[in-house]
Protein backbone atom coordinates (compact mmCIF):
# COMPACT_ATOMS: atom_id res chain seq x y z
CA UNK A 1 0.00 0.00 0.00
CA UNK A 2 1.22 3.59 -0.41
CA UNK A 3 2.34 3.91 3.17
CA UNK A 4 4.95 1.30 3.28
CA UNK A 5 7.23 3.15 0.46
CA UNK A 6 7.33 6.02 2.94
CA UNK A 7 7.91 4.28 5.99
CA UNK A 8 11.58 4.09 5.63
CA UNK A 9 13.02 2.22 8.86
CA UNK A 10 16.10 2.42 9.75
CA UNK A 11 16.44 -0.75 11.26
CA UNK A 12 20.00 -1.27 10.69
CA UNK A 13 21.97 2.00 11.56
CA UNK A 14 25.39 1.62 11.13
CA UNK A 15 26.04 4.58 13.19
CA UNK A 16 24.67 2.40 16.05
CA UNK A 17 26.37 -0.86 15.67
CA UNK A 18 29.65 -1.65 14.61
CA UNK A 19 30.05 -2.38 10.50
CA UNK A 20 31.27 -6.18 11.29
CA UNK A 21 28.77 -7.02 13.28
CA UNK A 22 26.29 -5.51 11.54
CA UNK A 23 27.05 -6.83 8.59
CA UNK A 24 27.39 -11.08 9.94
CA UNK A 25 23.14 -10.27 11.22
CA UNK A 26 22.11 -9.30 7.75
CA UNK A 27 23.59 -11.40 5.98
CA UNK A 28 22.61 -14.57 8.36
CA UNK A 29 19.52 -13.58 8.38
CA UNK A 30 19.12 -12.29 4.76
CA UNK A 31 19.70 -16.22 3.60
CA UNK A 32 17.08 -17.36 5.77
CA UNK A 33 15.40 -14.44 4.29
CA UNK A 34 15.89 -15.51 0.61
CA UNK A 35 14.81 -19.05 1.60
CA UNK A 36 11.92 -18.52 3.64
CA UNK A 37 10.14 -16.29 1.41
CA UNK A 38 10.66 -13.45 3.24
CA UNK A 39 11.52 -11.28 0.26
CA UNK A 40 8.71 -10.42 -1.99
CA UNK A 41 8.84 -7.84 -5.38
CA UNK A 42 6.87 -4.98 -6.01
CA UNK A 43 6.34 -3.39 -9.49
CA UNK A 44 6.18 0.09 -10.69
CA UNK A 45 4.79 0.87 -13.84
CA UNK A 46 6.99 2.07 -17.21
CA UNK A 47 4.57 4.27 -19.08
CA UNK A 48 5.29 5.17 -23.36
CA UNK A 49 4.61 9.16 -22.36
CA UNK A 50 2.48 9.71 -25.88
CA UNK A 51 -0.04 7.32 -25.53
CA UNK A 52 -0.23 6.48 -21.75
CA UNK A 53 0.23 2.92 -22.38
CA UNK A 54 2.20 0.65 -19.80
CA UNK A 55 4.92 -0.96 -21.46
CA UNK A 56 6.88 -2.19 -18.72
CA UNK A 57 7.32 -2.74 -15.34
CA UNK A 58 10.55 -2.43 -12.96
CA UNK A 59 10.71 -5.28 -10.26
CA UNK A 60 12.14 -3.64 -6.82
CA UNK A 61 13.02 -6.35 -4.06
CA UNK A 62 11.19 -5.90 -0.73
CA UNK A 63 12.11 -7.44 2.69
CA UNK A 64 9.40 -8.85 4.54
CA UNK A 65 11.40 -8.76 8.02
CA UNK A 66 9.19 -10.85 10.56
CA UNK A 67 10.33 -8.97 13.57
CA UNK A 68 11.66 -5.67 11.32
CA UNK A 69 8.95 -5.28 9.38
CA UNK A 70 9.41 -3.61 5.79
CA UNK A 71 12.75 -3.05 4.65
CA UNK A 72 14.31 -1.25 1.57
CA UNK A 73 16.69 -2.17 -1.28
CA UNK A 74 19.15 0.18 -0.12
CA UNK A 75 19.61 -0.81 3.46
CA UNK A 76 20.63 -4.61 2.36
CA UNK A 77 21.77 -5.16 -1.10
CA UNK A 78 24.83 -3.13 -0.99
CA UNK A 79 25.13 -6.01 2.11
CA UNK A 80 24.37 -8.85 0.03
CA UNK A 81 27.01 -7.21 -3.00
CA UNK A 82 30.09 -7.09 -0.94
CA UNK A 83 29.14 -10.77 0.64
CA UNK A 84 28.35 -12.38 -2.53
CA UNK A 85 24.94 -13.60 -0.99
CA UNK A 86 23.51 -10.84 -4.12
CA UNK A 87 23.80 -13.93 -6.98
CA UNK A 88 21.31 -15.86 -4.82
CA UNK A 89 19.06 -12.87 -4.59
CA UNK A 90 19.68 -11.94 -7.85
CA UNK A 91 18.35 -15.59 -9.29
CA UNK A 92 15.03 -15.22 -6.51
CA UNK A 93 14.23 -11.63 -8.36
CA UNK A 94 14.99 -13.32 -11.80
CA UNK A 95 12.86 -16.12 -11.25
CA UNK A 96 10.01 -14.83 -9.47
CA UNK A 97 9.62 -11.65 -11.52
CA UNK A 98 9.86 -13.63 -14.60
CA UNK A 99 7.51 -15.97 -13.44
CA UNK A 100 5.13 -13.13 -12.43
CA UNK A 101 4.69 -11.81 -16.11
CA UNK A 102 3.87 -15.33 -17.10
CA UNK A 103 1.04 -15.18 -14.74
CA UNK A 104 -0.05 -11.32 -15.77
CA UNK A 105 -0.06 -12.32 -19.17
CA UNK A 106 -2.03 -15.58 -18.34
CA UNK A 107 -4.91 -13.56 -16.32
CA UNK A 108 -7.52 -12.71 -18.95
CA UNK A 109 -7.98 -9.60 -16.73
CA UNK A 110 -4.32 -8.68 -17.52
CA UNK A 111 -3.26 -10.15 -20.66
CA UNK A 112 -4.14 -7.46 -22.81
CA UNK A 113 -1.46 -5.56 -21.80
CA UNK A 114 1.52 -6.39 -23.66
CA UNK A 115 4.70 -5.03 -21.50
CA UNK A 116 8.02 -6.27 -20.27
CA UNK A 117 9.92 -7.01 -16.93
CA UNK A 118 12.47 -5.38 -15.74
CA UNK A 119 14.78 -6.43 -13.66
CA UNK A 120 18.16 -4.58 -11.80
CA UNK A 121 21.19 -6.63 -12.01
CA UNK A 122 24.35 -5.89 -9.77
CA UNK A 123 27.90 -5.67 -11.10
CA UNK A 124 28.38 -9.04 -9.54
CA UNK A 125 25.75 -10.98 -11.69
CA UNK A 126 27.85 -10.20 -14.75
CA UNK A 127 30.73 -11.57 -13.17
CA UNK A 128 29.24 -15.04 -13.16
CA UNK A 129 29.27 -17.73 -15.48
CA UNK A 130 26.08 -18.95 -15.29
CA UNK A 131 24.27 -15.84 -15.74
CA UNK A 132 23.75 -15.32 -18.79
CA UNK A 133 22.25 -19.12 -18.66
CA UNK A 134 20.29 -18.64 -16.01
CA UNK A 135 18.50 -16.13 -17.60
CA UNK A 136 17.92 -18.21 -20.62
CA UNK A 137 16.36 -21.15 -18.77
CA UNK A 138 14.39 -18.94 -16.55
CA UNK A 139 12.98 -17.37 -19.33
CA UNK A 140 12.62 -20.51 -21.67
CA UNK A 141 10.95 -22.28 -18.07
CA UNK A 142 8.02 -19.74 -18.22
CA UNK A 143 8.11 -20.09 -22.41
CA UNK A 144 8.49 -16.17 -22.34
CA UNK A 145 10.36 -14.86 -25.52
CA UNK A 146 14.12 -12.62 -24.68
CA UNK A 147 12.30 -9.32 -25.71
CA UNK A 148 9.87 -9.72 -22.59
CA UNK A 149 12.74 -9.35 -20.23
CA UNK A 150 15.15 -6.00 -20.02
CA UNK A 151 18.05 -6.25 -17.88
CA UNK A 152 18.51 -2.04 -16.06
CA UNK A 153 22.23 -2.27 -15.07
CA UNK A 154 24.12 1.08 -13.87
CA UNK A 155 26.95 2.62 -15.18
CA UNK A 156 29.49 1.58 -12.78
CA UNK A 157 28.52 -1.82 -13.17
CA UNK A 158 28.18 -2.04 -16.73
CA UNK A 159 31.57 -0.27 -17.59
CA UNK A 160 33.78 -1.89 -15.28
CA UNK A 161 35.63 -3.08 -18.86
CA UNK A 162 36.91 -6.29 -17.79
CA UNK A 163 36.85 -9.06 -20.21
CA UNK A 164 34.16 -11.24 -18.51
CA UNK A 165 31.67 -8.36 -18.32
CA UNK A 166 32.50 -7.60 -21.95
CA UNK A 167 31.84 -11.42 -22.79
CA UNK A 168 28.72 -11.60 -20.28
CA UNK A 169 26.86 -8.46 -21.81
CA UNK A 170 27.49 -9.82 -25.60
CA UNK A 171 25.87 -12.99 -24.56
CA UNK A 172 22.85 -11.27 -23.35
CA UNK A 173 22.67 -8.87 -26.01
CA UNK A 174 22.92 -12.04 -28.63
CA UNK A 175 19.98 -13.79 -26.26
CA UNK A 176 18.33 -11.05 -27.04
CA UNK A 177 16.99 -9.61 -23.34
CA UNK A 178 17.04 -5.99 -23.65
CA UNK A 179 20.00 -4.26 -22.14
CA UNK A 180 19.29 -0.57 -19.83
CA UNK A 181 21.82 1.56 -18.59
CA UNK A 182 19.98 3.24 -15.31
CA UNK A 183 20.80 5.96 -12.95
CA UNK A 184 22.41 7.45 -15.75
CA UNK A 185 24.13 10.81 -15.15
CA UNK A 186 24.30 9.84 -11.36
CA UNK A 187 27.87 8.58 -11.90
CA UNK A 188 30.37 8.46 -14.53
CA UNK A 189 28.25 9.46 -17.04
CA UNK A 190 31.20 9.96 -19.80
CA UNK A 191 29.22 9.61 -22.83
CA UNK A 192 32.10 8.21 -24.70
CA UNK A 193 30.56 4.59 -23.79
CA UNK A 194 27.07 5.16 -25.01
CA UNK A 195 28.28 4.14 -28.59
CA UNK A 196 30.29 0.98 -27.74
CA UNK A 197 28.09 -0.84 -25.79
CA UNK A 198 25.56 -3.24 -26.66
CA UNK A 199 22.48 -1.53 -24.72
CA UNK A 200 19.28 -0.27 -26.22
CA UNK A 201 17.94 1.65 -23.52
CA UNK A 202 18.98 4.49 -21.21
CA UNK A 203 17.45 5.10 -17.92
CA UNK A 204 18.37 8.57 -16.74
CA UNK A 205 19.00 9.36 -13.19
CA UNK A 206 15.62 10.60 -11.58
CA UNK A 207 17.88 13.54 -10.37
CA UNK A 208 17.08 15.32 -13.31
CA UNK A 209 13.82 15.48 -13.25
CA UNK A 210 13.84 16.69 -9.75
CA UNK A 211 16.10 19.77 -10.74
CA UNK A 212 13.46 20.23 -13.31
CA UNK A 213 10.51 20.88 -10.51
CA UNK A 214 12.64 23.82 -9.17
CA UNK A 215 13.94 25.18 -12.15
CA UNK A 216 11.51 24.84 -15.69
CA UNK A 217 14.53 26.18 -17.35
CA UNK A 218 16.28 23.00 -16.87
CA UNK A 219 14.54 21.38 -19.34
CA UNK A 220 16.79 22.88 -22.48
CA UNK A 221 19.34 20.84 -20.58
CA UNK A 222 17.43 18.08 -20.24
CA UNK A 223 16.14 18.33 -24.08
CA UNK A 224 20.25 17.72 -24.93
CA UNK A 225 20.57 14.69 -22.72
CA UNK A 226 17.93 13.40 -24.80
CA UNK A 227 19.15 14.29 -27.81
CA UNK A 228 22.82 12.58 -27.16
CA UNK A 229 20.95 9.75 -25.97
CA UNK A 230 18.95 9.31 -29.47
CA UNK A 231 22.03 10.42 -31.72
CA UNK A 232 23.47 7.01 -29.99
CA UNK A 233 20.59 5.27 -31.16
CA UNK A 234 18.98 4.25 -27.70
CA UNK A 235 15.81 4.56 -26.15
CA UNK A 236 15.40 7.03 -23.24
CA UNK A 237 13.41 6.19 -20.06
CA UNK A 238 12.71 9.21 -17.40
CA UNK A 239 12.69 8.16 -13.66
CA UNK A 240 10.97 10.02 -10.96
CA UNK A 241 8.12 11.72 -12.48
CA UNK A 242 6.20 12.65 -9.98
CA UNK A 243 3.97 15.61 -11.09
CA UNK A 244 1.18 15.93 -14.40
CA UNK A 245 3.59 18.81 -15.30
CA UNK A 246 6.38 16.90 -15.14
CA UNK A 247 5.50 14.15 -17.44
CA UNK A 248 3.61 16.85 -19.97
CA UNK A 249 7.33 18.47 -20.52
CA UNK A 250 9.15 15.37 -21.13
CA UNK A 251 6.50 14.65 -23.66
CA UNK A 252 6.91 18.31 -24.98
CA UNK A 253 10.17 17.76 -25.60
CA UNK A 254 9.82 14.15 -26.93
CA UNK A 255 11.08 12.35 -24.51
CA UNK A 256 9.91 8.23 -25.42
CA UNK A 257 9.39 6.89 -21.85
CA UNK A 258 8.59 7.88 -18.30
CA UNK A 259 8.52 6.16 -14.62
CA UNK A 260 7.30 7.89 -11.13
CA UNK A 261 4.65 8.00 -9.25
CA UNK A 262 2.68 10.24 -10.98
CA UNK A 263 2.29 7.17 -13.26
CA UNK A 264 2.11 4.79 -10.32
CA UNK A 265 4.00 3.83 -7.25
CA UNK A 266 5.94 0.92 -6.63
CA UNK A 267 2.97 -2.06 -5.73
CA UNK A 268 2.97 -5.70 -4.78
CA UNK A 269 1.46 -8.34 -6.55
CA UNK A 270 -1.85 -7.67 -5.81
CA UNK A 271 -2.11 -3.72 -6.15
CA UNK A 272 -0.40 -3.99 -9.49
CA UNK A 273 -2.50 -6.42 -10.75
CA UNK A 274 -5.77 -4.27 -9.69
CA UNK A 275 -3.73 -0.84 -11.25
CA UNK A 276 -3.25 -3.40 -14.49
CA UNK A 277 -7.47 -4.00 -14.85
CA UNK A 278 -8.35 -0.09 -14.16
CA UNK A 279 -8.29 1.32 -17.43
CA UNK A 280 -6.23 4.18 -16.88
CA UNK A 281 -4.11 6.97 -19.47
CA UNK A 282 -2.11 9.38 -18.22
P1 LIG B 1 16.62 2.13 -8.88
O1 LIG B 1 16.88 0.95 -9.76
O2 LIG B 1 17.08 3.46 -9.37
O3 LIG B 1 15.05 2.12 -8.63
C1 LIG B 1 14.25 3.28 -8.60
C2 LIG B 1 14.00 3.72 -7.18
O4 LIG B 1 13.33 4.98 -7.22
C3 LIG B 1 13.10 2.78 -6.39
O5 LIG B 1 13.50 2.82 -5.03
C4 LIG B 1 11.73 3.43 -6.56
O6 LIG B 1 10.82 3.11 -5.54
C5 LIG B 1 12.11 4.88 -6.52
N1 LIG B 1 11.14 5.73 -7.23
C6 LIG B 1 10.32 5.39 -8.24
N2 LIG B 1 9.59 6.43 -8.68
C7 LIG B 1 9.96 7.49 -7.92
C8 LIG B 1 9.56 8.88 -7.89
O7 LIG B 1 8.71 9.34 -8.64
N3 LIG B 1 10.17 9.67 -6.97
C9 LIG B 1 11.11 9.20 -6.11
N4 LIG B 1 11.65 10.06 -5.23
N5 LIG B 1 11.52 7.91 -6.11
C10 LIG B 1 10.95 7.06 -7.01
P2 LIG B 1 13.68 1.47 -4.19
O8 LIG B 1 12.59 0.53 -4.53
O9 LIG B 1 13.87 1.87 -2.77
O10 LIG B 1 15.01 0.86 -4.76
C11 LIG B 1 16.24 1.47 -4.52
C12 LIG B 1 17.35 0.83 -5.30
O11 LIG B 1 17.61 -0.51 -4.84
C13 LIG B 1 17.05 0.67 -6.78
O12 LIG B 1 17.27 1.90 -7.43
C14 LIG B 1 18.03 -0.41 -7.17
O13 LIG B 1 19.31 0.15 -7.41
C15 LIG B 1 18.10 -1.27 -5.92
N6 LIG B 1 17.25 -2.45 -6.11
C16 LIG B 1 15.92 -2.58 -5.96
N7 LIG B 1 15.51 -3.82 -6.24
C17 LIG B 1 16.63 -4.51 -6.60
C18 LIG B 1 16.87 -5.88 -7.02
O14 LIG B 1 15.97 -6.71 -7.15
N8 LIG B 1 18.19 -6.21 -7.29
C19 LIG B 1 19.21 -5.31 -7.19
N9 LIG B 1 20.45 -5.71 -7.48
N10 LIG B 1 19.00 -4.04 -6.82
C20 LIG B 1 17.74 -3.63 -6.52
CA1 LIG C 1 16.44 0.30 -11.77
CA1 LIG D 1 17.34 4.29 -11.49
CA1 LIG E 1 19.45 3.80 -8.02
Amino acid sequence: SKSEGRNKLRVFDPATLHARQLQRQIVGELREAIRSDQLVLNYQPIVELATGRIEGCEALVRWNHPVHGLIMPDQFIPVAEATGLIAELGRWVLRTAVGQLRQWRDNPATSQHDFSMRINVSAADLQSLEFVDDVSEALAEESLSPESLVLELTESAIIQNNELDRYTLASLHRLGVGLEIDDFGAGYSSMGYLRKLPVDRVKVDRQFVKDLGKDPSQLVFLAAIQDVIRSCGLEGVWEGIETAEEAEALRSIGCASGQGYYFGRPLPEAGFTEQLTRLRTW
